[in-house]
């Protein structure tokens, strides 16, 4: 594990944060050192950081991801927590929702209110729907309950970093788009143009709103959403997680968010862009 880690540091290093997937694809056909040639070529390892006050199960979150070939830190309590984010840039955070001091609703709430668009997988024993609604309103993107599968939670972050900015996908992303009212959306920089003024997406926000344009020979359903934005496997639970999400991102997007014209609902099926 330890050599693992070491490597991952020294090509990180080596290649920096900006290299693109093609320049690795390049360099690793030449002459690297023996260690770093071994490294499958990731365009960027993500950066996590794990929010739990449970040390053992902290650690054994930690290994879980670093095993799967992400750089994994670790906070024991939100204000640490809170911390570390201040000081890294982090990719995604794991975060626990009873913890010392700061909860993780809390810490959530701090980080949204500052602008701060990581990823969030929440991660808790609390399991009922009234703790999740507010989760995800608070701007949570993803959901897990307590127990746990390590499997399920690296395929659950994994399906986070699919798409988004800065990631070099099997998805072609959608170039600069301009809708009615002067409103322009740019995906790749997850923002919305409107009157001079920009509004910040969440990368999930960006996730679902791509999926919708993409898609805008049909109606996608709640299902189609779960099954390929979240990546649940059980795409029957859950589904108000959508409706928090989509009512979020018609906040943002639309001219009139109680009179949707961009993301239309079809009544009992689901949602429709506009085009
Ligand atoms: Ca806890």
């Amino acid at each position: 594990m330890r050599r693992e880690e070491l490597s991952f540091t020294a090509t990180n290093r080596t290649l920096g944060p900006t290299t693109s997937f093609l320049q690795m694809n390049t360099n690793n056909e030449q002459h690297l050192a023996p260690a770093e040639a071994t490294i499958p070529a990731p365009a960027k390892v993500k950066h996590i950081l794990v929010v739990e006050d449970e040390r053992t199960l902290a650690m054994g979150i930690r290994d879980a991801l670093v095993h799967a070939g992400f750089h994994a830190d670790v906070a024991f309590d939100g204000d640490s927590g809170l911390e570390k984010c201040s000081d890294k840039e982090y990719d995604l955070i794991v975060l626990d929702l009873m913890l010392p001091g700061r909860n993780g609703l809390e810490l959530l709430k701090a980080l949204r209110e500052k602008n701060h668009r990581v990823r969030v997988l929440i991660l808790t024993a609390l399991s009922e729907e009234s703790h999740i609604l507010q989760c995800f309103e608070a701007g949570a993107d993803d959901y897990m309950t307590k127990p746990f599968s390590p499997r399920e939670l690296v395929a659950r972050i994994h399906a986070q970093f699919r798409r988004g900015p800065g990631n070099s996908s099997e998805s072609t992303p959608i170039p600069q788009l301009d809708l009615p009212h002067g409103i322009s959306v740019d995906l790749a920089r997850l923002e919305i143009h409107r009157d001079g003024n920009t509004t910040l997406l969440t990368p999930r926000e960006g996730d679902i709103l791509e999926y919708i344009i993409k898609h805008n020979d049909k109606v996608v359903t709640r299902e189609d959403l779960l099954r390929d934005v979240w990546n649940y496997r059980n795409p029957n639970v859950a589904t108000r997680t959508v409706d928090i999400h989509i009512v979020g991102l018609r906040r943002k997007i639309e001219p009139d968010p109680s009179e949707p014209t961009l993301i239309q609902t079809v009544r009992g099926k689901g949602y429709r862009w506009y085009a």
